[in-house]
């Protein structure tokens, strides 16, 4: 006469987060157990800019074209050169993208974390860094 009572599903008995947790342990963990490990740094990264004072001609495109205002003309010698600032710096490479000369490259710097905000200041110099990727 009446309607059945509708009875309610079973409860899996293995839940779900038990059957994840149990599927890491064999899985092969994401992170990499840097600083104990370098990582492996692709040909196209973007670390520290390598400055070369020989290949520019203090045009400025540089610092106009810096998003992040991260580049500043400071004279050298008599002339113009671009001093970066890595603490405003956001590593796009529209400096090396903007230069004619191709004065500012690449390098695989990055290690540059630091309390020592004054050091995140490169003055122009010969080379700023000796490790260019290209
Ligand atoms: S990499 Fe980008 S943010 Fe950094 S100095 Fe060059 S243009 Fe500016
Ligand atoms: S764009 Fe290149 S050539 Fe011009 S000031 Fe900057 S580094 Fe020098």
């Amino acid at each position: 006469m009446g309607e059945k009572s509708q009875v309610p599903p079973k409860k899996p008995r293995i839940s779900p987060m038990w059957k994840r947790t149990v599927s890491q342990i064999f899985t092969k963990p994401a992170t990499t157990k840097y600083p104990f490990v370098k990582p492996q740094l692709g040909s196209d990264f973007r670390g520290e800019q390598v400055f070369d004072i020989k290949l520019c001609v203090s045009c400025g495109l540089c610092s106009r074209d810096c998003p992040a205002k991260a580049i500043e003309m400071v004279e050298v010698d008599g002339k113009k050169r671009p001093q970066f600032m890595l603490d405003r710096c956001v590593f796009c490479y529209q400096c090396a993208e903007s230069c004619p000369r191709n004065a500012i490259k690449s390098s695989v710097i990055y290690e540059l974390a630091t309390t020592d905000k004054p050091s995140l200041v490169i003055k122009p110099r010969a080379s700023s860094a000796t490790e260019a990727t290209s």
